[in-house]
């Protein structure tokens, strides 16, 4: 029999059914999607974007390289991707509503493939793509390890996998600000510009839930990438972490 913490997971601060989770992100997806690129853009105060550029310019994409960018949402990184170079790029996402949203900004584009899935089941074979990136998305997925081992399954030997997520702030001072601005601003802004002030509360905590930069390059390891190595940008508010399948 499972006990409780085998069951549960975190959903922000609250404890959750694993079974529940998924629902639960959906739902706040579904509700912020047709605001989601103008709330990044807020809350952030366009950050996000040298954060993705940031992103791009460690992976360095190459004319032969095929990317497979997981909760990719909207498109922001495998439009980055094609526009560096990359040859083409295959977004997953389990929610078609971001999809949707994504389609509108970047529909038109070639080489650009949109599937709606979950990052713990990817619909391809072994090792069918040179990259993949996951830019946001780890820590809203329930099971990261299952999601992670997925990702290494469809890269091709020596393919490589980038990860940017929220990470720890490593400055103290900075740290009171950042608390400051996440906790009680950034709730107030998601009230306001998508009427869903739950749904930022739960992505400022579902961030502070999330396992550290050491933590989660120990998990990179564990589930079997190699070379692993973590960038942390804006002082650790969001960190770069980059593994290779050898
Ligand atoms: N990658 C985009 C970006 O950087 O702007 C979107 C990031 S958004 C914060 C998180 C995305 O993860 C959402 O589009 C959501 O639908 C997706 N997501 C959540 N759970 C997922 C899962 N289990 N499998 C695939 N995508 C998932």
């Amino acid at each position: 029999m499972l006990n409780d913490s085998q069951n549960n997971v975190d959903f922000g601060y609250k404890s959750v059914k694993k079974t529940d989770k998924q629902k639960l992100v959906n739902n706040v997806f579904n509700s912020v999607a047709q605001k989601y690129d103008l709330m990044n853009d807020i809350t952030s105060l366009g950050i996000h974007r040298r954060w993705k550029n940031d992103l791009i310019y460690w992976l360095a994409p190459q004319r032969t390289q095929n990317l497979a960018d997981i909760a990719g949402g909207t498109g922001d990184i495998a439009h980055r991707f094609l526009n560096a170079g990359g040859n083409s790029a295959h977004i997953f996402d389990i929610n078609k509503e971001m999809i949707l949203e994504g389609k509108k900004r970047y529909g038109n584009i070639k080489n650009l493939d949109w599937t709606i899935s979950c990052a713990e089941d990817i619909p391809v074979p072994d090792g069918k793509f040179e990259r993949a990136t996951m830019s946001f998305g780890l820590r809203n997925i329930t099971d990261r390890k299952k999601a992670l081992k997925e990702i290494f399954r469809i890269l091709k030997p020596g393919g490589r996998f980038i990860c940017l997520e929220f990470s720890h702030v490593e400055n103290d001072i900075l740290k009171k600000f950042y608390d400051l601005w996440s906790f009680k601003i950034m709730p107030l802004i998601g009230d306001k510009v998508t009427g869903n002030k739950e749904a930022y509360t739960y992505l400022v905590e579902s961030i502070r839930k999330f396992p550290n930069q050491a933590e989660l390059s120990q998990i990179f390891s564990e589930v079997g990438f190699s070379r692993v190595k973590c960038r942390n940008l804006s002082n650790g508010i969001v960190a770069l972490h980059s593994g290779w399948k050898i």
